[in-house]
Formats: structure tokens, C-alpha cells, sequence
């Protein structure tokens, strides 16, 4: 999602005349896009803000400016503490950001518009459809910062597929609760069967879809349209029912399972996110959750460790002890991977729409990877025999 705000914020500097580079010594202006959705990210964020502030010094006129999740919660703060950012745009002022840099005179507009090499190679391109969230998870800060879902019209989201297919034969739809998305009765699976459509796009996923929005008219149109992937990034959190009331999560372990074996039946893999050291999860609810990930099966997981975010109802409880919460990591970063190994693996003797991202490997419909010596096209779809896996990729 914030790669997906990067790109729109680079579109409105090559506006003003930048072009992309990843070098630091060769910038005139840096754009840190921030998330705050984890302490640990922000503090990233800002220690290299800090460590700007000398490349700044080095040469007249370089800039800098901070945008994103962090900027939106900490605001003025961060002027204050770090003189060197120019301009400090939170992610709720996204689409003011034109008029901010405008309005700054820090940047006179060009009238041409540079579209960056990059963009020419890109398998998959990333079209926001909703913004804001919601829901109101109790550990998560992204409505506070990102405020209430709004979704997007669809003849903007369709014009961006028809856009972007034409270089990019992969459409990855984005929002927080991206199958909430309703724009005036237009909903999630009607705006599906529209992007499968389009004669350019050869897959579409989409992130992050959430349990409590999928409904049978999802599952309907999946089995209708080929071009949806074969993969669910689907966020559990927790595997204990209890927990999951606790975070405000809006479903039950149970009914979180019966989805995976419905999505299963019709050829998914899953993959999730999963929250350790939530403040009421006991040993019991995390072994239900060690058992519901065995259950389920995962093709990949992020594990994170709770990260109480100021603001939110979850950091007001007490937290569990660190020593604890790092050991059940642990535990499930072992299960996870295990779990991903027999996913791996459990391809061997079947066949695979493989998507190639370069000439050598590309990712399957249920999102592994496959690699292979046979030189093939970027961007070509291939139904592939795989031979072998050693549980980490496909050949
Ligand atoms: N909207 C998506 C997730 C967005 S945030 C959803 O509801 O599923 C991405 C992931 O960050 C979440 O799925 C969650 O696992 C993790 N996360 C969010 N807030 C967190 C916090 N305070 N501590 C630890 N992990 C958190
Ligand atoms: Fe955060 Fe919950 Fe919204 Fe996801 S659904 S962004 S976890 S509040």
C-alpha cells in the first residue's frame, strides 16, 4: 500500500521535473514515505530522518520531505525535532500533495511529465481502490492515520487497470479491507469481473482482503474468472477466538477456517498475518493458534510481535512478558515454515500457470516461485509441469 503512495507522489515529482534514482549522493530530494503501523517502523523512519541531515548540509538546495503513516501521527513534532525536513505531508493529505509541493515554492512545476524507466518492466502494477479503514481493530493505528474507508469510483480504478495492463500484464488491487470496497453500490466482485475484462490483464490479485467481507458471491466469481489468482493473503491475527473478540477482529477461529477450506476446494493457497504476544493471549490461545496454522496450512505467513501503538485501545492493557512473546515467535516462525515447505512441495507431478517475471522465474497463480534454466519472456503466461521443489522453490 505505501509502495503503491510512493509511486503516486514520484508521478507529481517527475512533474516538477525529478527522475528516480536510488543513489543518495546523486539526489537532489529525498521522499520518505513512512508506515507507523508497528513502533519499530516508525523509529526506522526517523532515525534516518536524523541521518539526513548531513547529506543535507553537504550541497545547497537538496530536499527532503517526509510523508506517510508516521508523518500523519506525529505531525508537527517532526519539524520541530528535524529542522532538515522540508515538508511533512501525512498520508491523509495524499491527495493534496501536488497543492502542498506547489504552495511550499520550494518546486516550480514543468509542464512535461517523465515516466520512469522502471515502469516499463514492471510485471505487476499496484491500483489503489480504497482509501482509509473502518474497522477498528483494537492494536491497529491505520484509521487513525489514514482516517474512514473511502472507496475509490470504479471508471478511475478501470482506467488505471487499462493503463497499467497494457505494461503490465499483472493487476495487484489495493486497500485495507480491499473486499469491502462498495463505491455507491458498485461493490468488491463487480469491480473483479470488470478488471478480468480488460484483454491486457492476464492475473489479478488483490491485498488485504478480510474474512469478515467474503461472502458467496466472492467464492461465485472466482470460480467464473480464471484470471483471479489462485492465492489469499488472508490476515488471521490470532487462532484463538477469544483473542480474536479481544482485537475486535469480527470472526471466530472457526469461521475463519471454514473459508480456508472453502478457498481450498477451489484451489487456493493461503498465506496470512499473525500477531504474537497480543496482551490477553495466553499459552492456551497460542497454541490454538499453532493449531490452526497447522490446520490451515499456510503457503507463507508474517509473524509479528505486538507493538502497542499509542492512541489505540490495545496500548492501554498490560503487555506480556517480552521473554515470552519471543519465544512463541519462534515457535510459530518454525511451524510457518514447515507449513511453506509442504506448500512448496505439494506442487511436485501438477501443473502451474506460471507468470514470468524475468526470463528465468516467475510466481504461480498460488504465488510461489518457480525457476527455471529455459530462457522465457517477461511477462509471457506458461501452463508448467513442475518436476522438483526443495521446499523453498519450484522447478
Ligand atoms: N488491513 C489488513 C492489515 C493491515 S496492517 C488487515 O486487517 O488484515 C498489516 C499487518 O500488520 C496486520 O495484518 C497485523 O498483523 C500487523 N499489525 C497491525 N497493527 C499491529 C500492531 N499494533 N502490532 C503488531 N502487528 C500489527
Ligand atoms: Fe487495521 Fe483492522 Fe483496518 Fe486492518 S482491518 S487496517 S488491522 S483496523
Amino acid at each position: 500500500m505505501n509502495e503503491a503512495d510512493s509511486e503516486e507522489m514520484l508521478l507529481h515529482l517527475f512533474g516538477f521535473g525529478y527522475q528516480q534514482t536510488t543513489v543518495l549522493n546523486e539526489a537532489d530530494l529525498v521522499l520518505i514515505n513512512t508506515c507507523t503501523i508497528r513502533d519499530h517502523a516508525e523509529h526506522r523512519a526517523l532515525s534516518y530522518l536524523g541521518r539526513l541531515e548531513k547529506w543535507k548540509g553537504e550541497k545547497q538546495d537538496r530536499k527532503i520531505i517526509f510523508a506517510g503513516c508516521a508523518a500523519e501521527r506525529l505531525g508537527k513534532a517532526v519539524k520541530k525535532r528535524f529542522p532538515q525536513a522540508d515538508i511533512v505531508c501525512g498520508a491523509k493529505s495524499l491527495e493534496k500533495f501536488p497543492t502542498i509541493l506547489e504552495n511550499s515554492s520550494l518546486f516550480k512545476p514543468l509542464n512535461v511529465k517523465i515516466v520512469p524507466e522502471d515502469e516499463n518492466k514492471k510485471i505487476t502494477a499496484q491500483v489503489s481502490i480504497m482509501r482509509g479503514c473502518s474497522c477498528k481493530c483494537s492494536y491497529c493505528i491505520v484509521p487513525y492515520v489514514r482516517g474512514e474507508a473511502q472507496s475509490i469510483p470504479p471508471e478511475i480504478i478501470l482506467e488505471n487497470c487499462r493503463i497499467k495492463s497494457k505494461k503490465s500484464p499483472e493487476i495487484m488491487l489495493l486497500g485495507q479491507t480491499v473486499n469491502a470496497y462498495n463505491y455507491k453500490g458498485f461493490t468488491f466482485t463487480k469491480l473483479l469481473e470488470e478488471v478480468c475484462k480488460i484483454p491486457e490483464v492476464k492475473r489479478v490479485r488483490f491485498l488485504s482482503p478480510h474474512p469478515v467481507f467474503i461472502k458467496d458471491d466472492f467464492y461465485k466469481v472466482v470460480q467464473d474468472n480464471k484470471k483471479i489468482a489462485r492465492h489469499l493473503h488472508l490476515p488471521l491475527q490470532s487462532g484463538s477466538t477469544k483473542v480474536l473478540k479481544d482485537m475486535k477482529r469480527l470472526y471466530t477461529a472457526e469461521e475463519y477456517y471454514n473459508i480456508v477450506k472453502n478457498l481450498k476446494q477451489l484451489g487456493f493457497l493461503i498465506s496470512t498475518d499473525i500477531i504474537v504476544g497480543y496482551p490477553t493471549e495466553t499459552d492456551e490461545d497460542f497454541k490454538q493458534t499453532l493449531n490452526l496454522v497447522k490446520k490451515c496450512g499456510f503457503s507463507f505467513a508474517y509473524c509479528f510481535k505486538f507493538s502497542p501503538r499509542a492512541g489505540t485501545p490495545a496500548a492501554e492493557l498490560k503487555e506480556i512478558a517480552q521473554e515470552m512473546v519471543e519465544n512463541r515467535l519462534n515457535i510459530l516462525l518454525n511451524e510457518i515454515r514447515e507449513c511453506s515447505s509442504l506448500a512448496y512441495k505439494s506442487r511436485i507431478g501438477q501443473k502451474e500457470e506460471v507468470l514470468f517475471e524475468t526470463k528465468n522465474s516467475g510466481r504461480t497463480s498460488g504465488n510461489l516461485w518457480y525457476r527455471t534454466a529455459a530462457a522465457k519472456e517477461a511477462g509471457s503466461l506458461e501452463e508448467i509441469l513442475i518436476k522438483e521443489s526443495d521446499g523453498k522453490i519450484l522447478k
